[in-house]
């Protein structure tokens, strides 16, 4: 309970991973913070897949905010080492399928499919988070650091004097809380869009998808009722990853856990389930499960741990951000699609720039609107990349050459960050880069205009001067391992040397 009449330099609303890890930052660097939950962990929360970006800036926060214990989450093989007890996942990259209506799905069909390693071996793998774990597990942190926690903590009123100082009512509780900057991480179309009553928009890059979504126990694993999908020179195992199968409804998720339990869902274009006639999402469920053999075979006997919720509508934005007192995380600020994994590093972002911020004083209405802008574009451009993919879905050879957008911007962002050098490549997926920013929304806006148009020579012109993957290797099949010999071709084209790859790939454990 927080003591009455408390005053708080920054109260933080929502204990998300994200509010949580801003919280503890703040604490640490001496803020008086309170951190206020509406619910009560342990909690379903979706939204469970990382990336190496994101988990990169997870040990950056930790490292820079003097939180040492949660570096050790970063990685797949330090959380097993140091976290057993929390539930994860295995993600060695991203794994997609193409399947037809009718038809199993064929495992020596290279034209279905595409695999995308993001790490050489498991031990420095990425993961998926088992939210109700790991989100417990941040506030029992952010307790025992001392930071002030009161949960089922409904705010009923918050109001903001001339002086800009807040003060927040607490239901059932008389005494109210007061605060110099509050920090909305409630998620979408949270507490302060609609304290505020902002309108929240959908996105012209693409369609009001929605999302159906649930945890299973019992999904068999692809490569379990397919030997096929166990075939040689496979980059990782395909279930060991966010596993997407792309269908004409739009594309599913299967993200294993390592307590036996998988999460599923879909995205789907709107109105699919007004074209089948049904408005319950159990119907909706098997009806689109049943037009997919190999996904029906991977259900037969699954069995929903959860309820199966159904969202009307994933993507949205809001127009302001921020504001005299307040700013909103990113995730409260706006989200595109879970399709590459893309909402943790853009959450990660705004929880690391609002730190560093507000360790000192509020921040100052350039810094807000710094803040507000780069937030915003970087949504814009996850919102492009992710139309284009969505219009290009159904053309699979089109889809697979605009990922290389993303797989080039991510790793030669990562890479960068890595070598101390994160100003070489500015904002989300590049898009504060002067060369490769407006190039690849210029590409992408057209892919979202003309889906079937063969865009492969000029994303390969794009990418080239950032490219640390080895992207422009012609290669019999559509799988992309982790090879570091990749990286150290590129060492001139980055202006690095081999020494300085060497020793950064043993810093991130991957020599
Ligand atoms: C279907 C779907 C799938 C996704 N999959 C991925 C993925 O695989 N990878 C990825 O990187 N991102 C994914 N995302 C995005 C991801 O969910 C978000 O980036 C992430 O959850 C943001 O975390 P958060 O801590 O900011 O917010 P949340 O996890 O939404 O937490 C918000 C917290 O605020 C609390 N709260 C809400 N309202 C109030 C209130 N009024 N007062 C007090 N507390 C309140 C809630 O109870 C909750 O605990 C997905 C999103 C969706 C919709």
């Amino acid at each position: 309970m927080i003591p009455a009449e408390t005053s708080y330099d920054v109260v933080v609303v929502g204990s998300g991973f994200a509010g949580t890890l801003l919280a503890m930052a703040l604490h640490q660097h001496g803020r008086k913070v309170a951190l206020i939950e509406r619910g009560r962990h342990p909690r379903f929360a979706i939204g469970e897949s990382s990336t190496p970006l994101a988990n990169l800036l997870l040990e950056e926060i930790a490292d820079e905010f003097n939180l040492p214990r949660l570096r050790t989450l970063s990685k797949y093989g330090s959380w097993q080492e140091h976290h057993s007890d929390i539930a994860c996942g295995l993600k060695r990259g991203f794994s997609f399928y193409k399947h037809t209506p009718g038809a199993r799905l064929r495992a020596d069909d290279l034209s279905n499919q595409l695999l995308f390693a993001a790490s050489p071996n498991d031990r420095i793998s990425d993961m998926h988070w088992y939210r109700p774990d790991f989100d417990h597990f941040l506030v029992r942190q952010a307790c025992e650091l001392g930071l002030r926690y009161e949960d089922e903590a409904e705010l009923t009123e918050a109001t903001q004097c001339n002086e800009g100082v807040w003060t927040l009512r607490i239901k059932g509780r008389t005494e109210p809380i007061t605060c110099a900057f509050v920090v909305d991480a409630t998620g979408p179309c949270g507490w302060l869009a609609k304290h505020f009553n902002l309108p929240v928009r959908g996105l012209p890059e693409l369609p009001a998808m929605e999302s159906l979504y649930a945890h299973f126990s019992g999904l068999e694993r692809l490569d379990a009722i397919d030997p096929q999908f166990t075939q040689c020179g496979l980059p990782y195992p395909v279930d060991d990853a966010a596993l997407h199968h792309i269908i004409d409804e739009g594309w599913m998720w299967m993200l294993r856990f390592n307590n036996g339990l998988t999460s599923a869902g879909f995205i789907l274009k709107p109105n699919v389930a007004e074209r089948i006639r049904t408005s319950s999402p159990q119907a909706l469920w098997d009806h689109l499960i049943g037009r997919y053999p190999t996904l029906a075979r991977q259900f037969q006997n699954a069995r929903a741990v959860t309820p199966l919720y159904h969202q009307q509508r994933v993507n949205f934005t809001v127009d302001q951000i921020a504001g005299p007192g307040w700013a909103m995380l990113p995730s409260a600020a706006g989200f595109i699609d879970p399709l590459l994994s893309t909402g943790f590093a853009l959450t990660l972002l705004g929880v690391q720039r609002l730190a560093r911020t507000l360790i000192s004083a509020p921040p100052t209405e350039p810094e807000r609107i710094a803040y507000q802008q780069q937030t915003q574009r970087e949504l814009k451009a996850t919102a492009a990349l992710i139309g284009a993919l969505t219009a290009t879905m159904p053309h699979f050879d089109r889809f697979r050459d605009l990922t290389l957008l993303y797989f080039a911007a991510a790793s030669y962002a990562e890479t960068m960050r890595r070598l101390g050098r994160p100003g070489l490549a500015p904002g989300f997926l590049l898009c504060s880069h002067p060369g490769f920013g407006p190039e690849f929304l210029s590409i992408c806006r057209s892919a979202i205009d003309d889906p079937k148009r063969d865009f492969s020579e000029r994303i390969q012109r794009i990418i080239a001067p950032f490219n640390v993957a080895g992207l422009d290797r012609p290669r019999s099949h559509p799988w992309y391992p982790v090879v570091l010999d990749d990286l150290f071709a590129s060492a001139d084209r980055i202006g690095s040397s081999r020494e300085e790859l060497m020793a950064m790939l043993r810093t991130c454990g991957a020599l």
